[in-house]
């Protein structure tokens, strides 16, 4: 039954319909014959009477009772179905008697026999002479009634089973269906939740469920495949996020680094000192800055050349970095032979003593070298200014006294360290 197609299922629905449609018109065929079954009996038993009638009363007029006996058995003879059959003259007096069988057997169902009276009067002068009972039997006529009746019953029971269990049938493919569409409207690829395998059935019900598991897997594939082109992608950018915040970083570095140095460029100086002296303003410490700036460099690329001139600029920044003590201690390039160094929460004094510090180091290495060449001892000269940050001043005003301390010690004659008098 499942691998019947829909449309073979319906042509046997309509098929169940129109037998009960037409069970029910048999039914109530059946029963208007079985109206004018008895109707017709019961004119033809009328009939009967009405026509024995006129000759019992010619008879009983006439006074030939024998007559009349000898009619009424002819005509009990002929008519199988009277069950008896009793003449009364107008006294009440029994004048024929027949009774079927010679016993009383009437049929056990009242409807089954039919009673009938009949005054017999003079046609002439309607004189009465007496009257006629008879029974008539019907039940051979009520047996095909009821036989008709019963097969009837048996066709409308039969088909209304049938269309019952075409109801069932149809709900139970619905049911399919629906637990179809459940699983779909539930389906979710990501939980990869569909739990309907393929079906066998032949039907277009079977047709579509199998067409959507197809749909289901097909889907299901595709959400792998997403999955993992997710997952190599998130791999992929994360590995670029991580070179990008590499190449950042670099840069980041690059552009806060003097590239010939090493060392701090001024744009990095600027933030750094700002950061520096907003923290001093709010813990009230001082800041010392040195400028410092290395005597007659000109002459050293003159003499020697540019490449000399860079060597010196590395080496002095290496050991103006390789001076410094605390980790706040912060050197730059400030710009051409101009080296700068922010000291946080310093004395005057020791940034003095750091000058100093250099100077020796300066001694000491006493002359450059490049391919071979050297270069005269080289000095630096030094200017120092030192502040406490507070409202009535601005960290540009360290540089500006460094700087001109740093003239000053220029104009003293150079290789010396000049402290501002602010
Ligand atoms: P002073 O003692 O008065 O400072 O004299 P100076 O010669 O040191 O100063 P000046 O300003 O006359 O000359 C500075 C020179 O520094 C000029 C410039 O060519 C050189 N210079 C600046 N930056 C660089 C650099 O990156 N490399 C090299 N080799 N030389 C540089
Ligand atoms: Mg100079
Ligand atoms: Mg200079």
């Amino acid at each position: 039954m499942r691998n019947l197609s829909i449309q073979m299922k319906m042509i046997i629905g309509v098929i169940c319909f129109t037998l009960l449609i037409v069970s029910l018109e048999r039914y109530q065929f059946s029963e208007n014959i079985v109206e004018q079954f008895i109707a017709s009996q019961k004119s033809k038993n009328r009939l009967l009477i009405d026509t024995i009638s006129p000759v019992i009363s010619l008879n009983a007029s006439l006074g030939l009772s024998d007559a009349n006996k000898e009619y009424l058995d002819r005509i009990v003879e002929q008519n199988d179905d009277i069950l008896s059959l009793t003449l009364r003259d107008n006294d009440g007096k029994m004048v024929y008697s027949y009774v079927k069988n010679n016993e009383v057997h009437f049929p056990a169902r009242a409807d089954e026999i039919h009673y009938f009276m009949k005054r017999i009067v003079d046609p002439v002068t309607e004189e009465y002479y007496g009257k006629a009972d008879i029974y008539f039997d019907d039940h051979e006529y009520q047996a095909v009634i009821h036989k008709n009746r019963v097969i009837t019953l048996q066709i409308f029971i039969v088909t209304f089973v049938l269309l019952i269990g075409f109801i069932f049938l149809i709900k139970r493919e619905f049911r399919y269906l629906q637990k179809l569409t459940e699983n779909v409207l539930t389906y979710d690829p990501q939980l990869n939740n569909f739990r309907l395998a393929k079906s066998d059935r032949k039907d277009e019900v079977g047709i579509i469920h199998n067409a959507v598991v197809a749909l289901v897997e097909k889907i299901d594939s595709y959400a792998k495949l997403l999955h993992e082109t997710n997952h190599s992608l998130e791999e992929k950018v994360a590995l670029r996020t991580k070179e990008l915040q590499d190449a950042n970083r670099q840069l980041k570095e690059l552009s806060v680094t003097d590239p010939l140095t090493q060392l701090s460029n001024r744009r990095h100086f600027e933030t750094h000192l700002h950061d520096v002296w907003l923290l001093a303003k709010r813990s009230h410490l001082e800041i010392s800055v040195i400028m410092c700036d290395i005597d007659y460099f000109k002459t050293v690329n003159d003499q020697f050349g540019h490449l000399m001139g860079d060597v010196v600029l590395k080496e002095i920044a290496a050991i103006l970095t390789a001076s410094l003590k605390r980790s706040s201690d912060f050197v730059a390039r400030y710009g051409g032979e101009e080296f700068i160094i922010v000291l946080y929460d310093t004395k005057i004094t020791a940034a003095e003593e750091l000058c100093r510090t250099i100077q020796n180091r300066l001694k000491e290495t006493g002359s450059f070298e490049y391919q071979g060449v050297k270069t005269e001892p080289i000095t630096m000269s030094f200017g120092i200014s030192n502040m406490i940050p507070s409202k009535n001043n601005v960290e540009e005003d360290l540089i500006k006294f460094a700087d001109l301390a740093l003239y000053k010690a220029k104009e003293d004659g150079r290789n010396r360290i000049v402290l501002s008098m602010d």
